[in-house]
């Protein structure tokens, strides 16, 4: 069934609440003006002035708006691994992404500082991984309960030195959960304690064989400190990416994730998101959770504005109205007022939602008082 709020009715048909809640006295129906009415009591009301009242329906809506179909197979083109790293506190998360950037991307001209926005983009010849730069599971899951999957590889880092630890073992939980193929970084190896034939055992108890006892989970030993190894790592996420045959349709409008955002004192409201689908252009209008804008420019992980971006490519956006959510998904739309009128589309149904929710808690507050 379909409702609607007495205020809500009387600012449609702009007529004064207190007169309306008269007419339902009459009828025999007693509320307040934050009260929701039927449909058809709504229907009543309004045919007393003249007003023929129509439902909106809000979903539906929303789908014809956003323009999210299948691609054709033949359309599909070859895109980028999008990499997370996770593993237990301290086995060098941070130290090993940190080792891939330096080691692989070559730093601006400009004083050498390369930019953070939530991913960095590594050249390997004529093929690119993209990694995350917020390490950890709980990022990865949050993104995930919002129904947005990003990433296509994770990277288990287990220290030599430590072993299996409890967040390995929910890394490993989360990554197949999620479907997402897990390749091992045995890390620390430069430390006289290091055992990476001990991390192996261990992992065995969580379905995780290496490729050298037999099973098919690749595990390659690494220090983030003396870089040993990461070479052989970034060869063996190239060729998981392979097998995955990771493709999408350049050539349409672009959906892709926020990971991150914020707002700029200089720059207003700052996002990064991951392109899924299509390409994303200077001068697009997207709305992303509840927040939509037209895009002003593109900055990509050199800190370089860019034109466009691609599928799995971050990317910087400037242009919002507000300050999106990680985990958001961003969609291209046809212009900026359809875009408009999405996010308040959307922020009503929030609306909707959080009054339903606030009215059930009084209620049951109020049952608990008795
Ligand atoms: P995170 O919590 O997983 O992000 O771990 P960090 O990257 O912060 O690393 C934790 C500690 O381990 C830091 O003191 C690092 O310097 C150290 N560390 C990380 N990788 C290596 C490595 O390959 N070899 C050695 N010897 N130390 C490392
Ligand atoms: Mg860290």
């Amino acid at each position: 069934p379909d409702f609607i709020k007495v205020s809500t009715l009387a600012e449609k048909i702009k007529r004064p609440a207190t007169e309306i809640l008269k007419k339902l006295i009459l009828m025999g129906v007693m509320v307040s003006i934050n009260h929701e009415i039927s449909f058809e009591v709504a229907e009543k009301i309004a045919e007393q002035y003249n007003i023929l009242v129509e439902k909106e329906v809000k979903l539906e809506r929303e789908e014809v708006l956003i323009n999210d179909f299948e691609d054709k197979k033949e359309d599909l083109m070859s895109r980028p691994p999008v990499v997370t790293v996770m593993g237990h506190v301290d086995h060098g998360k941070t130290s090993l992404l940190d080792s891939i950037r330096h080691a692989k991307v070559v730093e601006t001209e400009a004083g050498g500082i390369t930019q953070h926005i939530g991913a960095y983009t590594v050249d390997i010849d004529e093929k690119k991984i993209v990694f995350l730069d917020t390490p950890g599971h709980e990022a990865f899951t949050a993104m995930r309960a919002r129904g947005a999957q990003v990433t296509d590889i994770a990277i288990l880092v287990v220290a030599a030195d430590d072993g299996v630890m409890p967040q390995t073992v929910e890394a490993i939980n989360h990554a197949k959960a999620a479907n997402v193929p897990i390749i091992v970084a045995i890390n620390k190896i430069d430390k006289p304690g290091a055992n990476p034939d001990r991390v192996k055992q261990e992992l065995t108890e969580y379905g995780l064989v290496a490729e050298d006892w037999g099973g098919d989970t690749i595990c390659v030993p690494v220090s983030a400190k003396t870089k040993v190894g990461i070479d052989t790592l970034l060869e063996m996420i190239l060729l998981v990416a392979e097998m995955q045959e990771l493709k999408a349709n350049p050539n349409r409008t672009a959906k892709g994730t926020i990971i991150e955002a914020k707002l700029d004192k200089g720059r207003g409201p700052v996002a990064t998101a991951i392109v899924q689908k299509g390409t994303l252009k200077v001068g697009d209008s997207v709305i992303a959770g509840n927040t939509y804008g037209k895009i002003r420019a593109l900055v990509d992980d050199k800190g370089k504005k860019v034109k466009s971006a691609g599928p799995s490519i971050p990317v910087e956006i400037l242009g919002l109205s507000e300050v999106p959510n990680a985990g958001d998904i961003l969609y291209t739309v046809a212009d900026e007022k359809t875009a408009r009128q999405i996010s308040e589309l959307r922020k009503e149904k929030e609306r909707q939602q959080y009054f339903a929710s606030t009215a059930k808690v009084t209620l049951e507050d109020l049952f608990s008082q008795i």
